[in-house]
């Protein structure tokens, strides 16, 4: 790439920018509000909370992963009394725990959930709990920033009043802008509260007041350019490559190989590898989580499947898990340009050549052979 095309670019204009919330904005299935925050999506998912949360109220935190973990921090440090509802990082939420949570704790008034965990595998209904939330009259905000492009999203139907997606994953994007949807209630309820950011980059008061209210006609500040056009970039790409169903579709069909994969690589009587997640319904879309056996550790067998895959071929993706987590499973990250057939078969390929190096036989032929009747189901 020469250097001209990322450093002589005309000025982004405030209608250009407008016109790229416009398509964020569909995106989500939304007509509020979307903040195009000018960081990677911590920004605007810390942004929300401390917002919305205040001192002397009460959140339910849902914790389905690391990223709930993170979430219950920012509320306590904004001063509210949080009810964490945690649940085993390989299952799901179920609507009828969050009822019970809000029924014993009436005093509720903000619900905090991760839609996709890209880092435990997991999803939650957000179609159900959303219903749940609305129902009691809590605010429900919502980290999608796993799940947008990889499975629907329908940010007004579900009830999301802050619906929060980052560009990295499932679009194919770039990491450094990310979004929020803000509904006509959280805005009522954030400028409410004394204690939400103001003159602050973690303020969304701030773009409401110097953007949005004011028209969309002059820019708060310099905008992270060649991110905004990479978010452009990507949602083209999105639309050029049949749109967001085709999307959900290559998301769902490369979980579902990851995983039929993995299990057939060792047979069933073996200690092999297993999906972290068992239930199907329960496991996300845009990435594949899985269990190693007891007797090895899975940050060796990931170096050892990734020194397999060094053939001059773009990168593998696959990683150990994070943080506890990281000796006993991995991650595929079968998402964006990944979500192929291609990435997913050279995935079980290292890692099969990683289990007979570790001494662990490994039929590649199954596993291939179930991976591929992902995508061609009558063979
Ligand atoms: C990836 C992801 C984020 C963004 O965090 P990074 O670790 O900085 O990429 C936020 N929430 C969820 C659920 C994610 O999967």
């Amino acid at each position: 790439m020469t250097s001209s095309v990322l450093l002589d670019l005309e000025p982004l204009t405030a209608e250009r920018f407008a016109a790229i919330e416009r398509r964020v904005a569909s995106l989500l299935h939304t007509t509020a509000d979307v903040v195009i925050t000018q960081g990677e999506a911590l920004l605007p998912l810390e942004a929300c909370l401390r917002g919305a949360a205040r001192p002397g109220s009460t959140a339910l935190n849902v914790v389905t992963g690391p990223y709930g973990q993170t979430f219950g921090g920012w509320l306590r440090d904004s001063g509210a009394t949080v009810v964490d509802l945690e649940v085993p990082y390989h299952t799901a939420a179920a609507p009828e725990q969050v009822e019970r949570a809000l029924a014993e704790h009436p005093e509720i008034e903000l619900v905090s959930l991760v839609h996709a965990e890209a880092a435990t595998g997991n999803t939650n209904p957000v179609a159900e709990i959303g219903a749940v939330v609305r129902s009691h009259g809590a605010l429900l905000m919502l980290d999608a920033v796993a799940s947008v492009a990889a499975e629907p999203l329908l940010t007004d139907e579900w009830g999301v009043d802050l619906c929060v997606i980052g560009g990295q994953k499932a679009m194919g994007g770039p990491a450094g802008v990310s979004a929020v949807s803000v509904s006509d209630r959280a805005w009522d309820r954030i400028a409410a509260n004394p204690h939400a950011p103001r003159r602050s980059y973690l303020s969304l008061l701030d773009w409401k007041e110097r953007w949005i209210d004011a028209g969309r006609t002059a820019l708060p500040h310099a905008p992270a350019q060649l991110e905004m056009l990479a978010l452009e970039a990507c949602i083209d790409r999105i639309e050029e490559s049949g749109g967001l169903e085709a999307s959900f579709a290559r998301h769902l069909a490369a979980a579902a190989a990851t995983r039929a994969g993995v299990t057939a690589l060792t047979p069933p009587a073996e200690a092999g590898l297993r999906p972290y997640v068992p239930a199907d319904r329960d496991a996300a879309p845009v990435a594949t989580t899985v269990r190693v056996p007891e007797s090895l550790d899975a940050r060796e067998l990931v170096s050892s499947a990734l020194a397999a895959a060094q053939d001059g071929s773009p990168a593998l993706p696959l990683a150990a898990g994070g943080g506890a987590l990281a000796g006993e499973m991995l991650r595929v990250n079968h998402y964006g340009p990944d979500a192929s057939p291609g990435s997913v078969l050279r995935v079980l390929a290292a890692l099969a050549a990683a289990l007979r190096s570790a001494g662990v036989p490994a039929d590649l032929d199954a596993a291939s052979a179930a991976a591929e009747s992902i995508w061609s189901p009558d063979q």
